[in-house]
């Protein structure tokens, strides 16, 4: 990489490809011979239209979309999801319940399932709880690991009853929950599903915050109802959110009793019908994800990101391309921590440990000496040194979450190899300062 770019390891706004970079500037005053930068073009002129079914085809592409799931580009981020699913979802299911003439028809009556396994599936409970929902969590994980560090078993989670009691049970009230959240990939935290959940009631549509790892690995899209993810991480920049929902949850009716309508902005049915065209949708996000996509489906730009040692994967495009290159990037890079004399890989729960974010913690005291005893000011001031020296030597935004501190990788489609490898030499780099 020349040096007039950095490697950054912030957890998002993240690292865009740097080719996707140089193509946006070559077409930001005129873009496809428009006369026109892309910004200033009318969101419902024929270019911009054919852009916006461009960049669904990609993705629909990329992801293996089946066709009776509707792609949506939306504006609000994840936070804005957190509600929309709510608004949507129980208006679905209030409509289910209508139609069947059973339940009692009120939404509050109606209870939404979460299992919660960091601090943005927590987020997303509390924002479910404010709006009035009939919150249930069926998982927590911090008693089971004593904080975010790991995923509770299936079997542990109160909507998986092996005799199916709980599901009768909620089957003869009426009550079958609207849906299932959990989010796939804490960001946060560092914690990463090893696998989809399976053993709810199939009538209870799985829906899925993948905000910071789609596009990083293959995914069953056909085991969900709804899943959503902020561009600003794995996609391109901040601004649109990517909502793929399945079609048959579009059939809404109007609740009542305070939750009512579903604010049209967060309408999944509104978006589905405007084809993301309702309003003015954020245009040059849209535009940029597109060209992240090309950049994914381009062989030639695969091989070159995968780098001279890896000549075996020259014809990966796309997720099998990036998922390739995301596990060699995450086991160098996990195996460099454990091998570390300082670092401390914070999550305990290795199938879960995530390929995205590595969040880890710094100290002097010795690893596999259960009687050591950290000095916190010593290690306070040797993480801000790791910090500064790794940010003096171009490897940007490794701290910590402000909520949880330590420090964290992020390690996204977009950072080449390369950059995991600045990083391993560095820590090694950093580790002979304290240890000779
Ligand atoms: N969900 C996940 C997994 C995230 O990582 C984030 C942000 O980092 C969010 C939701 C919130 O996204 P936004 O900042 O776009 O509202």
């Amino acid at each position: 990489m020349s040096t007039d770019r950095k490697w950054n390891f912030g957890a998002g706004p993240a690292m865009i490809p740097r080719p996707v970079l140089e193509r946006a500037q070559q077409e930001f005053l005129n873009y496809n011979n428009s006369g026109l930068s892309l910004m200033e073009l009318s969101h419902r002129s024929n270019t911009f239209e054919d852009l916006n079914n461009k960049t669904q085809n990609q993705l629909r592409q990329l992801l293996k979309i089946p066709s009776q799931y509707k792609i949506i580009f939306m504006q609000g981020g994840g936070h804005t999801q957190f509600a929309a699913v709510v608004y949507n979802l129980l208006a679905w299911r209030h409509h289910q319940n209508k139609q069947q003439g059973s339940g009692s028809g009120r939404w509050q009556d109606i209870p939404v399932d979460y299992v919660v396994t960091g601090s943005w599936s927590s987020k997303a409970t509390e924002e479910a709880k404010r709006l009035g929902a009939n919150v249930r969590v069926v998982c927590d994980a911090k008693p089971h690991f004593g904080s975010y560090k790991g995923i509770p078993a299936e079997s542990t989670w109160t909507t998986s009853d092996p005799q199916g009691s709980l599901r009768t049970a909620d089957h003869q009230a009426g009550q079958t929950p609207a849906y299932l959240y959990y989010c796939d990939n804490e960001t946060v935290n560092g914690v990463e599903f090893p696998f989809i959940p399976s053993l709810q009631d199939p009538a209870v549509p799985l829906v899925c915050d993948m905000s910071s790892n789609i596009l990083s690995r293959p995914v069953d899209i056909s085991k969900f109802g709804v899943i959503y993810a902020g561009a600003q991480k794995n996609i391109g920049p901040a601004g649109v959110t990517v909502v793929i929902v399945r079609e048959d949850l579009l059939q809404t009716s109007e609740l009542t009793d305070g939750l009512s309508p579903v604010p049209l902005m967060l309408d999944f049915k509104t978006m589905v019908k405007n084809n993301s065209l309702y309003n003015t949708p954020p245009m040059f996000a849209i535009y940029i994800s597109s060209l992240v996509f090309d950049w994914l489906l381009d062989p030639v730009a695969q091989r070159v990101q995968d780098g001279p040692q890896q000549p075996t994967n020259k014809d990966l495009v796309g997720v099998e391309a990036a998922v390739a290159r995301n596990e060699r990037k995450a086991a160098k890079l996990y195996k460099a921590l454990e091998e570390s004399r300082f670092c401390r890989i914070i999550v305990t729960d290795t199938a879960a440990r995530s390929k995205m974010n590595i969040p880890f913690s710094i100290s002097k005291a010795p690893k596999n000496d259960p009687n050591a005893f950290p000095n916190k000011a010593e290690d306070d001031a040797m993480e801000a040194a790791f910090v500064a020296q790794a940010e003096a030597k171009g490897l940007l935004q490794l701290a910590g979450h402000r909520s949880v501190g330590g420090v964290r990788a992020s390690i996204y489609n977009a950072m080449p190899e390369e950059g995991v490898d600045v990083l391993i030499a560095f820590i090694k780099e950093f580790e002979q300062q304290y240890f000779l």
